[in-house]
């Protein structure tokens, strides 16, 4: 059976490079399920959970800005983060989004809303991918 050969790499360095059957993301138009020998295509991915499947295995990471680009045989993640939940700090992604949420509730006029709905998005996608 063809495989996809399926590499996630991140400024920080690689952070998984493996062979799976099917590979389910979230792109900012839209959901995308890739199969081996998918046609080409580059797009902009969402603060979201990457699922990687091989047999009757899925592996999770989350996954935070960057790009998918799809060839016949390879997928490559080039994102701003990506973490398996086992490298994920669920009290670190608690308290960031409870430092979020105090801030999208506050009245302040200095404080970055789009920053802080980014900010809450990447702890909740951390948190689910966890459960
Ligand atoms: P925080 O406010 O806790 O730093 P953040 O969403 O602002 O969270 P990012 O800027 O997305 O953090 O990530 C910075 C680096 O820290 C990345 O390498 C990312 O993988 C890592 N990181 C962020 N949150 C966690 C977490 N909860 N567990 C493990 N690694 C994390």
């Amino acid at each position: 059976m063809k495989t996809l050969t399926v590499s996630v790499v991140t400024p920080d360095g690689p952070v998984l490079e493996d062979d799976f059957d099917m590979v389910c993301c979230k792109s900012e138009n839209g959901e995308l399920g890739v199969l081996p020998g998918h046609i080409p295509l580059v797009a902009p991915l969402s603060i979201s959970a990457v699922r990687l499947k091989r047999e009757n295995d899925v592996t999770l990471l989350a996954v935070n800005g960057g790009f998918l680009e799809v060839q016949p045989e390879k997928i490559t993640i080039l994102a701003q983060s990506a973490e398996k939940p086992s490298d994920i700090d669920v009290e670190r992604a608690k308290k960031a989004e409870e430092r979020a949420k105090q801030r999208l509730q506050s009245k302040q006029d200095n404080v970055d809303f789009h920053r802080a709905e980014l900010a809450l998005k990447r702890a909740l996608n951390r948190i689910n991918v966890t459960q």
